[in-house]
């Protein structure tokens, strides 16, 4: 069959890749439509660590079952729809056996660390597939981007009537700030871009403030009452947000890492001791992310109307990846419509 491949920084090609049976425990699903991750375009402008090229990318996947291997339990069925996870997990080192599957120290991400999504067929282990029936493809390509923030908001252990600050809406701090107001929290989002801050107040935020502001910090000490933030997000992995939140947050308050940093900067941890702050990071989601996830998908299936910004099909994904590699403002969701393909 034809797969799409990163064969090194800004060069992309069609492949032919040998059709593999499903194995024990797998399944044989059709990629019906494909999302493109930050990660995706990171891998197409060379600035991505973890890939070896050539690597076939993409693993935000919107699939239909088509063939059931051996020993997977029944349940799942030919002709159902879901995604996929795309992580791995080993089983045995610390953070799997308490259950933290997305930390994996052995995790190899679908389409970053191992072939990916970008072809009309693949196997996945069926412990991996999410199904999602009923659903729209558009909508169930949303499940992982989404989960991955909500996973970050369920970082912290109780979030109701707090005053959270959010860092950046790309598609993590869209899927953050969700998941904040359905648990119920009030949701300063702060942004650079004024199409995000009129886009976090469509999604429910209270308010939608421009970083770049001379008013920024009198506003978060008015909405405040001058006590300090109870929480702040940092979906944007810069190191002045690490100065900004040990500053802003109330005593007590907690400070949720989801983006990573490029930079570094020295800083105290006096802020820290003397607040009492509570640190979290945040990298990937569980099972129940994604099915959270796909549940209030289920019911706002509006929401993509906000969140997809364009569509290309997968003939043209040379074209989709130059495209948002100089738009780099204007995307937020890019959909790959993909083909019905060979299978052989
Ligand atoms: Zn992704
Ligand atoms: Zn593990």
């Amino acid at each position: 069959m034809k797969a799409f491949a990163i064969e090194q920084k800004e060069q992309c090609a069609f492949t032919t890749i040998d059709h593999i049976s499903p194995r024990n425990g797998e399944i044989v699903v059709a990629v019906k439509v494909l999302g493109l991750c930050g990660s995706d375009l990171k891998t197409y402008q060379g600035h991505n660590p973890m890939v070896e090229y050539p690597i076939i990318p993409g693993h935000e996947i919107a699939c239909e079952v088509v063939e059931i291997g051996p020993g997977v339990p029944s349940g799942i069925a030919v002709g159902s729809r879901g995604t996929v996870m795309p992580y791995t997990k080993c089983g045995v080192c610390p953070a799997c056996r308490s259950g933290r599957f997305n930390t994996c120290s052995t995790n190899r991400t679908m389409g970053v660390a191992r072939p990916g999504a970008a072809r009309p067929f693949m196997t996945v282990h069926h412990d991996d597939f999410i199904p999602c029936d009923g659903m729209d493809y558009s909508d169930i390509a949303l499940v992982e981007p989404l989960s991955v923030g909500r996973h970050a908001a369920n970082r912290v252990p109780a979030v109701a009537g707090k005053l959270v600050l959010l860092y950046g809406l790309g598609i993590i701090g869209v899927g953050i700030l969700i998941e904040l107001k359905r648990l119920g929290a009030k949701v300063i989002v702060a942004d650079v871009a004024a199409d995000k801050l009129d886009l976090a107040l469509r999604l429910g935020a209270d308010y939608a403030l421009d970083i770049k502001d001379a008013e920024f910090d009198s506003t978060i000490d008015k909405l405040s009452g001058g006590m300090g933030l109870d929480i702040v997000f940092d979906a944007v992995g810069s190191a002045k947000i690490v100065e900004s939140a040990l500053s802003r947050t109330a005593v007590a308050a907690t400070i949720v890492f989801v983006g990573y940093h490029t930079d570094t900067i020295p800083f105290n941890t006096k802020p820290i001791v003397s607040k009492e702050l509570s640190v979290y990071g945040s990298r990937n989601a569980l099972k129940a992310d994604f099915e959270g996830s796909r549940d209030n998908l289920r019911s706002n299936p509006a929401l993509k109307e906000l969140l997809v910004t364009n569509r290309f099909a997968f003939s043209e994904l040379a074209e989709a990846f130059r495209y948002w590699s100089e738009n780099r403002g204007s995307v937020m969701k890019i959909l790959v419509d993909m083909p019905e393909g060979e299978r052989k």
